[in-house]
C-alpha cells in the first residue's frame, strides 16, 4: 500500500479509518465514495468491525477494501486494522463475524476469540498489511514493548495520523507523538483517518 503522508490525511485527500452501515456506522458505502470523489480525496477506506460487507457492495479505484478486527493480544484487548485484503480470502473471512452484532455492539465484540499470530497471518495471506489501531487507546502499559511483541507476529503499521475523539469521546492512554516515534524507530507504515462513524466524510 501507498504510505501516504502527514499533509494528506490533515488536508483530507486521504481517510483510511471509515464505518458504514455495515458495522456501527451511519454511512452508506456507495454515497462515501460518491462524497469523496466530490470532495477530491486520493484515497479513502472502508474498514468496518469484523466484516467486509461493504466492499461487496461498491468496488472503486478510491476505495482500499479494509477491515477493522477486534483481537485480544494478551491481556490487550485492540483493534486491528487490514488494508488492501483480498475480500474473497475464506481464510481471512473465516476471522469475520458471523454475526451482525459483532460487527456493532462492544459488548458482543469485546468475547472476540481471534488468534492475534494467525490473525495477521491471514491478513498477509490475503495480499494485506496489518496495522494496530488508535495506538493512543490501547491500554498496554508499555506501548513499545507491546508494539514490538506485535512486530514479532508480523505488524505492518501503526495508524499515527487519528484525531482521538471518537463518537463516544476520548479515552487515550498514551500520547500521539509516541505513537509516532515507535513508529519512525520500527520503521513501520504510518495510515491515518477519522474513525468515521456519521454519514457525511467530513
Ligand atoms: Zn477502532
Ligand atoms: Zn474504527
Amino acid at each position: 500500500m501507498e504510505n501516504y503522508t502527514k499533509e494528506d490525511y490533515i488536508n483530507k485527500k486521504v481517510n483510511l479509518h471509515i464505518h458504514t452501515i455495515y458495522s456501527d456506522g451511519e454511512a452508506n458505502p456507495v454515497n462515501i465514495v460518491k462524497q469523496a470523489k466530490e470532495n477530491g480525496y486520493k484515497k479513502i477506506a472502508i474498514c468496518d468491525h469484523n466484516t467486509i460487507e461493504a466492499h461487496k457492495i461498491i468496488k472503486d479505484e478510491i476505495l482500499i477494501p479494509a477491515v477493522e478486527f477486534d483481537v485480544w493480544c494478551g491481556y490487550v484487548f485492540m483493534h486491528l486494522l487490514a488494508y488492501n485484503i483480498d475480500i474473497n480470502n475464506k481464510e481471512l473471512l473465516s476471522f469475520c463475524a458471523k454475526s451482525k452484532k459483532e460487527t456493532e455492539l462492544d459488548i458482543v465484540r469485546i468475547f472476540a476469540k481471534r488468534d492475534i499470530k494467525k490473525l495477521i497471518k491471514a491478513i498477509h495471506n490475503a495480499g494485506g498489511i496489518a496495522v494496530l489501531a488508535h495506538p493512543a487507546c490501547c491500554w498496554a502499559v508499555n506501548l513499545e514493548r507491546f508494539v514490538k511483541k506485535l512486530i514479532s507476529y508480523g505488524l505492518d503499521g501503526l495508524e499515527v495520523y487519528y484525531p482521538y475523539k471518537r463518537h463516544r469521546g476520548i479515552i487515550k492512554f498514551h500520547k500521539a507523538v509516541t505513537v509516532e516515534k515507535i513508529a519512525d524507530k520500527y520503521n513501520l507504515i504510518k495510515t491515518g483517518g477519522t474513525d468515521l462513524h456519521k454519514a457525511i466524510l467530513d
